[in-house]
């Protein structure tokens, strides 16, 4: 049985496309299947995976979604790229744009996307969809199709504070349109275990949701081996597999398989 994961904050620079970058090349390491979907206009993911022309791109998520949409027959495989660390990724472009706003009018607009991975699922292990930093109707169509949430969150107190009303949408999508929809957990990301400040909010963090939601005993440190990473197109096994951000995203991989 595959699981859709959903990498969602609705803040940008979180570390969404990193940790789905290093947790999808994490699984594929131990031997899953994996599938990254690029469900940001931004492109990021694709990028971050070393495919450095999006625009350039034929068959990407917005031809999937058109597909969809307009009910037409298509090879649901044409969109999808494998790169050399295991992974495969159905990428992004700007072009994306889009589709957010044509989705407004579309009948069963929410569920597009989970259509399209109804269509692929069963060859993947993991599918792990990275959201654009807004919810958006491209993020309420990662909601509706995902299983699991997994919410990357940098140790500010602004951060914790902002965590509030997406958690309130997903609640809503859990009643509403997605009854499987489970937080898998929150991810704290960049942090700065030398100071105390980080700690304070790791805290912060466990008192106020750590009754309800799981927050995973991994964190990822900060490093700037892993901004250099994604900048340059590869996963942190690849850039600086000694490092400590590495190691975490491994961690990290053996705690969400568990
Ligand atoms: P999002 O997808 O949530 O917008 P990104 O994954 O693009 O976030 O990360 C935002 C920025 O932070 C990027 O420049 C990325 O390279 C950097 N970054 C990600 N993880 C780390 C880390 N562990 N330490 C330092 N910088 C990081
Ligand atoms: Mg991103």
């Amino acid at each position: 049985m595959s699981k859709i994961l959903v990498c969602a904050n609705e803040k940008g620079g979180v570390a969404k496309t990193t940790t789905t970058v290093n947790l999808g090349i994490g699984l594929a390491k131990k031997g899953k299947r994996v599938l990254v979907i690029d469900n940001d206009p931004q492109g990021s993911l694709t990028v971050a995976l070393g495919f450095h022309n999006p625009g350039q791109m034929e068959y990407t998520m917005t031809t999937v979604y058109n597909n969809v949409i307009d009910e037409v027959e298509f090879d649901p495989r044409e969109a999808i790229l494998h790169h050399k660390e295991g992974v495969d990724l159905v990428p992004a472009n700007n072009s994306l744009n889009s589709i957010e706003t044509a989705l407004i009018t579309v009948m069963g607009r929410e569920t597009i996307l989970s259509e399209y991975l109804g269509m692929v699922k069963d060859d993947y292990d993991y599918i792990i969809i990275d959201c654009s930093p807004n919810l958006g109707m491209l993020t309420l169509n990662a909601l509706a199709a995902g299983d699991e949430i997994i919410i990357p969150v940098q140790p500010t107190f602004l951060a914790i504070k902002g965590l509030e009303e997406l958690l309130r949408v997903i609640n809503q999508i859990h009643k509403k349109i997605n009854q499987s929809l489970e937080i898998k957990g929150i991810l704290l990301t960049m942090v700065d275990s030398r100071t105390n400040y980080a700690k304070d909010i790791a805290e912060m963090l466990d008192e106020a949701y750590g009754s309800k939601i799981n927050i995973f005993k991994n964190k990822i440190p900060h490093s700037v081996r892993a901004a250099e990473s994604t900048t340059v197109g590869k996963s942190i096994y690849e850039y600086d597999p000694k490092g400590t951000v590495a190691t975490a995203y491994e961690a990290l991989t053996t705690e969400v398989i568990a």
